[in-house]
């Protein structure tokens, strides 16, 4: 399979993907990566738009003891009712099409080349409108799949029914219980006539149990991409300990991936998670942004768009100074928590927020976290006696202090964009057409390119899944002309920044 052809008509066509120099993680983004979380299975916070706009069916009926088959009569699937389900779940496909141009730009440039041809994927994603477009088009691009969710909540039932009905095997549905998680999984992993030769994950579950119960299976793996911190996280820990055995591309820290997800994403959704969930009124209000990474710059920057006084709070003085220069006001928590209308932390870390902070909040108040997980807010500490909860709305919780005052909880906790709100489709365009470069990638790479490591996505596949989402925003770039190239010691189709640029 010829990947430069594929790519050809783009400003970074001459692609010499498999160049370890380029690819290769330096130390330094691997510390970076562990500082970034996503979910995993186990964790109870979802990456899907499903946890607030997703179907909610009441059936009891496990999806387990049904015996369900699609218009056709295929049956090997699993998901909660295909019937009355997959025709919505089309249309969410569709509706999530439309924002996600960069994706079938490669669906439609690859699809006669199919460089996925005898590719058997196993995937592990949130199972959503989005990621029903990524495996869409791996299936376009000649793979088979089979599919499981990585988070027991985030599965669009829809969604999953409109993929069974496409034929795809797939095996999910909301509210998997632990055990259901690992059979769903199972199914994807071991099959008749099923040979996987690529992992596609999320979260690193796929991978551990292939890798811990079927490694005769795993040994015919030719490459596997992780798009979570976690995931990543546990590949390093198997290169550590000279268990990694096949190549591994970290698409949580490509370039596409970080930049966009964590600083346009963290934009754009949180005014949405808190308008949807509050109604409130931005101007004016008094916000404090605990942590200036790319999730903290986003939000502090779309907040003061909104005409919000906005406050930031830092360890780290790089990011302090930064956030001064962006003309934010630096305090510590304690100087402004008694007048912040709205709190919202985004640092990755554990009990930024404490019982101690809350006690002091104003009565109003509305508290959220953008950072992995539950563990920013000291959520537990608000489980006592003399407090009480009131669910006011689904995701919104008002705990009352013995004198009234009340502040205002957003998805106890948890990642309130993921759970208030939708992730814009654009965003997740740019991580799947990573994600499936990557694949692309891992799986024609000549013996040899790739030893068992973890790699960067190529720097200039990462410019490739920019370029994608350019002519849609009708951007125009730049072409260097020779002389230029020449002063600037750069191919004209690139890469045009050293792998340690900081965009
Ligand atoms: P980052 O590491 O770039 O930024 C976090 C910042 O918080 C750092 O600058 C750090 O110095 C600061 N910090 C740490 N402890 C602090 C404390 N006690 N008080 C104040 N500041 C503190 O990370 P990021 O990319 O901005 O991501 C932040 C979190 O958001 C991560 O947990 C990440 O997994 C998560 N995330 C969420 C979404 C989403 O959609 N909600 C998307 C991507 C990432």
């Amino acid at each position: 399979m010829n990947i430069s052809k594929m790519l050809s008509e783009t400003p970074t066509s001459d692609l010499g993907f498999g160049d370890k120099q380029e690819a290769k993680q330096p130390s330094a983004l691997k510390v970076a990566s562990m500082t970034r979380r996503r979910s995993s299975a186990a964790s109870t916070c979802s990456f899907s738009s499903a946890c607030y706009t997703g179907s909610s069916d009441e059936d009891p009926v496990s999806p387990r003891e049904k015996k369900q088959r699609n218009t056709t009569g295929f049956t090997d699937f699993c998901v909660k009712n295909i019937s009355s389900q997959h025709s919505f779940g089309r249309r969410e496909i569709e509706i999530a099409e439309k924002e996600m141009p960069g994706i079938l730009a490669l669906r439609k440039r690859a699809s006669d080349d199919k460089p996925l041809r005898n590719a058997q994927i196993v995937g592990c994603t949130h199972i959503n409108a989005q990621t029903a477009v990524l495996i869409e088009t791996l299936v376009e691009l000649g793979a088979t799949v089979r599919w499981a969710a990585c988070n027991i909540y985030s599965t669009q039932n829809a969604v999953a029914a409109a993929l069974a009905e496409a034929g795809i095997p797939i095996f999910a549905w909301r509210g998997e219980t632990e055990e259901d998680f690992w059979w769903c999984l199972d199914k994807c992993a071991h099959s008749d006539n099923w040979n996987p030769n690529m992992i596609l994950d999320d979260g690193g579950d796929a991978t551990h149990l292939m890798w811990k119960k079927y490694p005769i299976i795993f040994k015919g793996i030719k490459g596997i991409v992780e798009e979570s911190v976690t995931g990543v996280h546990r590949l390093y820990q198997l290169v550590k300990i000279g268990k990694l055995t096949v190549p591994a591309i970290n698409v949580n820290d490509s370039v596409t991936k970080a930049r966009f997800d964590n600083y346009y994403n963290s934009k754009d959704s949180i005014l949405d998670s808190l308008k949807r969930s509050t109604d409130i009124m931005f101007a004016g209000k008094q916000v404090v942004i605990c942590g200036y990474g790319d999730v903290g710059k986003g939000c502090a920057q779309s907040l003061r768009g909104q005409g919000c006084v906005v406050y930031v709070t830092e360890i780290d003085p790089i990011c302090a100074l930064q956030a001064s220069m962006d003309g934010f006001r630096v305090v510590r928590l304690n100087e402004i928590i008694r007048q912040v209308d709205i709190v919202v932390t985004a640092t990755g870390n554990k009990n930024v927020i404490t019982r101690d902070h809350m006690d002091r909040m104003k009565s109003g108040c509305i508290v959220c976290n953008m950072g992995h997980s539950n563990s920013e807010i000291d959520v537990n500490s608000l489980h006592s006696p003399e407090l009480s909860w009131l669910r006011v709305r689904s995701q919104v919780d008002h705990i009352i202090w013995p004198d009234g005052r009340t502040i205002i909880l957003l998805a106890e906790g948890r990642l309130v964009n993921l759970s208030c709100s939708t992730i814009p489709s654009f965003v997740v365009s740019v991580t799947a057409a990573a994600q499936a470069l990557a694949l692309i990638e891992l799986y024609n790479a000549p013996t040899g390119r790739y030893k068992s490591d973890v790699y960067l996505l190529p720097k200039k596949m990462d410019e490739y899944v920019a370029s994608l989402h350019l002519p849609i925003l009708d951007a125009h770039l730049t072409e260097l002309t020779d002389e230029q190239a020449k002063y600037l010691g750069l191919n004209k189709a690139g890469p045009f920044k050293p792998n340690y640029y900081r965009y």
